[in-house]
């Protein structure tokens, strides 16, 4: 059983950016229907594997919240927003901060994009995104990922007639996504964990157990990079990134011990 802390951006004070027809609501308000039903989504179809509790900025702003969070136990952190800018602004963006929250922020960007088929605006840090805005919500959650949603721009008259349209699938997705990764991320914890450390100066990881197949992208790997064993060939070693492990390749046993 993973816990997934839901965090509804803003506050009922101030309540974020507003959407209008056929949305007619705060960032806020539409949230706080979008994470009611993510974890009514998550008790009916994922009872054995994902807990999701939801909580506001309202007491004790971002700190508080994330505060309660932590002492809740949660395995991850997804706080709701949706975008603002010109009417034309359109798109999808996941942010996150440290590295840890890369494999997440990835896979819910993506179930996003399935769901409502708007441009890919990518997953980012606050930096890359918007000059920082975000980094205070996204730094509190330690070791744990932890990531922020753009589903769309509530500025743009088709991105939210898009979102309104599309709600609770959206809802479905990114808890169905969450349940996957998260009980994947945290799988072998309770195993001996099987890892192996870089002992080259750089070690390519490929897509196949020979130097017949490509090389990924996410190496070269530098020296000292930890990976998790998944098996182990008499020569090739089958591969994930811990922090990612959908990131899975092949490297030469000769450069890992
Ligand atoms: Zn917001």
């Amino acid at each position: 059983m993973k816990k997934l802390a839901i965090v509804v951006g803003h506050t009922r004070r101030r309540a974020g950016a507003y959407a209008g027809a056929p949305i007619d609501q705060s960032e806020y308000d539409w949230n706080t229907d979008l994470a009611q039903r993510m974890k009514a989504h998550a008790a009916q179809t994922h009872a054995e594997a994902l807990a999701v509790e939801i909580f506001t900025r309202d007491k004790g702003g971002v700190a508080g919240a994330y505060r309660r969070v932590r002492d809740w136990g949660a395995d991850a952190a997804m706080e709701l927003h949706f975008n603002a800018a010109g009417p034309r602004a359109t798109g999808t963006e996941t942010l996150y901060l440290k590295a840890v929250s890369a494999g997440f922020a990835e896979a819910i960007q993506d179930a996003t994009l399935d769901v409502l088929g708007l441009r890919d605006r990518g997953f980012k840090t606050p930096q890359e995104a918007s000059g920082g805005r975000g980094t205070a919500n996204l730094s509190q959650m330690g070791a744990k990922p932890s990531i922020l949603t753009e589903p769309f721009f509530g500025s743009n008259a088709s991105d939210r007639a898009t979102a309104q349209a599309r709600k609770q699938a959206l809802a479905e997705a990114q808890i169905d996504t969450a349940c996957q990764y998260l009980n994947a991320l945290y799988e072998d914890d309770d195993e001996a964990d099987d890892q192996a450390t870089v002992s080259a100066s750089t070690l390519n990881v490929r897509g196949g157990p020979s130097v017949e197949y490509d090389k990924l992208s996410w190496g070269p790997l530098p020296d000292g990079t930890v990976l998790r064993v998944l098996e182990r060939g008499a020569v090739w070693w089958k591969v994930c990134q811990p922090d990612t492990p959908s990131r899975v390749g092949y490297v030469h046993s000769g450069f890992v011990v």
